[in-house]
């Protein structure tokens, strides 16, 4: 099956490295032009962003700051023109030990929410808005976890918990809009090996996150990219709403 995405914007929230990379290269591939956000790894992002090709460009914002992420959609329309597809792959898993005081571990909890969830609702809050005012289609792809169903670690409650607004989120655009045009889907990774997870797999070891697979390796980036962009393509519309679990069988055991 050939999926061609050329004549497409999508915005690819922490596309500087990691799985959104992997999405950001995908999709480019298939002919789309990407805008590849980044918080800190501008020279990651700038390269990736040449190599892409398609008229691909990279924009800065910090989803910990209020506004950033707003901003961030309003200047990518500005200079692309128009978004068809948004990906809110940027979070962070920032642990904290319930005996931290009471003050630190609000701040951990804080700056997840903010990143994993605040900053990727107002996203979605202009895309909706953009998608309907042109009236025309628009999709929406939400990088949550598995952790938003099964819980996570203690120390990662705010990540499991941040994941979770995200998914009914995602499910209530999906109900409320699609009549509007508008499509949005959860993708629900288990552990991919990735800087994050690395972080998670030197506190708790490599056989915590590889016991409970039913595959022989750990996920990686390149193994959730085809589906992502296999659902960018509106070949699955009909699945409006759904979450994509990819976590090499873990749910299994
Ligand atoms: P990663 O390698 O740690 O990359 C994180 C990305 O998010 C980077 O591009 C980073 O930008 C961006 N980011 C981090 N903090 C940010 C902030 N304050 N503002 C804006 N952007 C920020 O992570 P990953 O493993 O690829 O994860 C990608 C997504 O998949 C995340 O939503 C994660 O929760 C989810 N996920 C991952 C796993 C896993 O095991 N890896 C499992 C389930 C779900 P810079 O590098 O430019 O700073």
């Amino acid at each position: 099956m050939y999926i061609n995405l050329s004549g497409l914007n999508i915005l690819v929230t922490g596309a500087s490295r990691g799985i959104g990379k992997a999405l950001a290269t995908k999709l480019a591939e298939a002919g789309a032009t990407i805008a590849v956000h980044y918080n800190k790894n501008v020279r990651e992002a700038e390269n990736l962003a040449h190599i892409l090709g398609n008229e691909s460009k990279a924009f800065q914002a910090d989803f910990s700051k209020p506004d950033e992420a707003a901003k961030l959609f309003e200047r990518v329309t500005l200079e692309m023109g128009s978004i068809e597809i948004v990906i809110n792959n940027a979070g962070l898993a920032k642990p904290a030990s319930v005996d931290a005081k009471d003050d630190e571990w609000m701040k951990a909890w804080n700056e997840t929410m903010m990143v994993n969830l605040n900053s990727a609702a107002i996203i979605c809050k202009k895309a909706v808005q953009h998608f309907v005012s042109r009236k025309a289609a628009g999709r929406i792809i939400n990088i949550a976890s598995r952790a938003a169903f099964r819980g996570e670690e203690a120390e990662y409650i705010s990540y499991a918990a941040s994941k979770a607004g995200l998914v009914s989120l995602t499910r209530s655009i999906a109900r409320s809009y699609g009549k509007e045009g508008v499509k949005a889907f959860v993708i629900a990774p288990g552990f991919v090996r990735t800087d994050m997870s690395q972080e998670f797999m030197q506190q708790y070891g490599e056989d915590h996150a590889k016991g409970d697979l039913a595959l022989e390796r750990l996920t990686e980036p390149k193994d959730i990219a085809p589906l992502v962009t296999f659902i960018a393509s509106g070949m699955a519309d009909h699945a409006t709403g759904a979450t994509f679990d990819i976590n090499a069988g873990s749910y299994l055991h």
